[in-house]
């Protein structure tokens, strides 16, 4: 199996509209059918039903995503907040969309609750051949704090489904975020006390790196970055958004767990649309740099981002759906990872994560 743990899927149905009950290939099928903008702004899909099944990526942390109306770009018709209470209500509407989705569709999609939940879903998926439809576990990430109007709401998000926090996107009340560089606010520090009081799972990623280090420090619950790459690797770009070498030891140290994320720009900071597509092993090379600086394959994973922004003209050459994150495997073997070690970046070191907030 593989756990991806960043998906913008309730973003995408609610700002798009796409249907992820179908194919990738037929969502793409169907905008270019209807002239839908979306591919223009969005890429081609990448994720479907049938392309999670087909690539075994039995569990996804499902987001929920708005971003403020001063950065919205030229898409002017996609929803964005203006202050906290849109920013709860544009949230909750998302959180909603997961619950329609399991509700209306419980042979396909399952939202992940609580241990019970986990332990019955993975031995589905060990029982039923490989081929043979299950659904697909959603475990949902809160990505960027705003809806979050007072700490004094988070039960209701845990009750909700909500089980990990990502306080940033890009700067907001709480901290530094990408291209707004600051550190953790009191209101920030407020959030992650009450966040670790009730057991969420912090994840830094878009994090300015002083907020993160501060956060790292702050928090005594599971410490993650859902989908940030090694900003060593990106020597020609100084954006804040990839992870400094202190940072990921930092999450070592705390057994965290990066997930990598297979976005050309995020590869290679040269790359822009149009170039030729990376090839695959440039992903093999960010997991393998946290792995050489971290001393094991304990502490790297996937968090593919796929259609958050960006579609299949953006992602490396032999990635035609989220299914073809298996290729992975053999690039990884014959870099001399071991079966375990591919099992570790796959899929446990999301699971034993994820085993510290279901319970
Ligand atoms: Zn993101």
């Amino acid at each position: 199996m593989i756990i991806d743990a960043h998906e913008d899927i309730a973003w995408n149905m609610l700002a798009y509209g796409r249907d992820y009950t179908h194919s990738a290939h037929e969502i793409r099928r169907h905008e270019q059918e209807t002239g839908s903008e979306t591919p223009r702004y969005n890429g081609q899909a990448l994720l479907g039903y049938p392309d999670w099944l087909r690539g075994q990526v039995g569990i996804v942390f499902g987001t929920l995503f708005v971003g403020p109306a001063r950065k919205r770009g030229p898409e002017r018709h996609v929803p964005a907040y203006a202050d906290a209470e849109e920013a709860h209500r544009l949230y909750r509407r998302e959180l909603g969309l997961y619950h329609r989705l399991t509700e209306e569709h419980p042979d396909q999609f399952r939202l992940l609750r609580t241990r019970a939940d986990l332990n019955a879903h993975i031995a589905e998926w060990k029982q039923k051949p490989a081929d043979a439809p299950k659904p697909i576990g959603i475990v949902v990430l809160m990505e960027g704090a705003e809806g979050v109007r007072t700490p004094d709401e988070l039960p209701q998000w845990w009750e909700g489904g909500v089980r990990l926090i990502g306080p940033a996107w890009v700067g907001n009340r709480f901290c530094g975020g990408t291209g707004e560089p600051g550190p953790l606010t009191d209101e920030g520090r407020t959030l992650l006390a009450a966040m670790d009081d009730l057991g969420f799972v912090l994840d830094l990623s878009h994090m300015d790196p002083q907020a993160a280090r501060q956060a790292v420090e702050a928090y005594t619950g599971t410490v993650i970055a859902s989908h940030a790459n090694p900003a060593a690797l990106l020597p020609e770009t100084d954006s804040n958004r990839f992870l400094p070498d202190d940072v990921i030891d930092a999450l070592a140290a705390r057994d965290g767990v990066i997930g990598i994320v297979p976005f050309n720009r995020f590869l290679d900071a040269t790359w822009k649309p149009g170039d030729p597509r990376l090839p695959l092993e440039k992903v093999v090379e960010h997991i393998d740099y946290i792995c050489q600086r971290t001393g094991s394959s304990r502490h790297v994973a996937i968090g593919s981002d796929f259609d958050g922004g960006f579609g299949v003209e953006s992602v490396p050459a032999g990635i035609d759906t989220v299914a073809d994150l298996q290729k992975l495997a053999p690039l990884l073997a014959a870099r001399g990872y071991t079966n375990d070690d591919i099992a570790a970046i796959f899929a446990h070191n999301w699971l034993r994560k994820l085993k510290t907030v279901l319970k």
